[in-house]
């Protein structure tokens, strides 16, 4: 299988000394090629800007754009803006390649960066694990109306049925 993952290369080692900035747009592909079912599109826009001044340096990450996932409430896709920023200390000129929590070592064979796991990993600890329509500007759900009239029904049913069951097994009726 020939899959094709996403990437953002920076040729860190042959770069000059001082500040750089890298410019990526990411579409829903950093998200599909690695199977990442709950974003469906995404429509990123990532800078990655760092000062290359000495073999530790920090990179500072800006994302911004939106990201298309399924409410959990009434079913319907809708688009999350987002704006993450986030940093990564990168440790150059090291022994071996290594990742700690925000933290990468990268050896004089790793010729580049590849920003696109980073993009990838930030984005999706980001995302809220309730992912529901957001409120317009009047204060009312944005969510599919008769969907959601839908499950209120089949809701006071059930409420109603085990409202039944309860009475029931106490052995007399309200
Ligand atoms: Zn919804």
């Amino acid at each position: 299988m020939n899959r094709k993952i996403a990437q953002c290369p920076i040729p860190l080692y042959s770069l000059k000394n001082g500040e750089h900035e890298f410019h990526f747009n990411l579409s829903s592909s950093i998200f599909t090629d690695n199977h990442y079912d709950d974003i469906h599109k995404a429509e990123l826009d990532a800078t990655v800007s760092f000062n290359k001044n000495s073999a530790i340096m920090v990179f500072h990450f800006a994302i911004e754009g939106k990201v298309t996932v399924t409410c959990d409430r009434c079913g319907d896709d809708f688009d999350m803006p987002l704006n993450i920023t986030r940093q990564l200390i990168v440790k150059t000129g090291s022994s071996a390649s290594q990742e700690e929590d925000d933290m990468v070592s990268l050896t004089a064979a790793d010729y580049e960066l590849d920003a696109a796991p980073y993009i990838y990993q930030y984005v999706a600890l980001w995302l809220p694990m309730q992912r529901i329509h957001p409120v317009d500007d009047k204060g009312k759900s944005m969510c599919n109306a008769a969907v959601l009239e839908k499950l209120n029904s089949m809701h006071k049913e059930k409420s109603h049925d085990e409202q039944y069951i309860m009475d029931s097994s106490r052995g007399y009726r309200i």
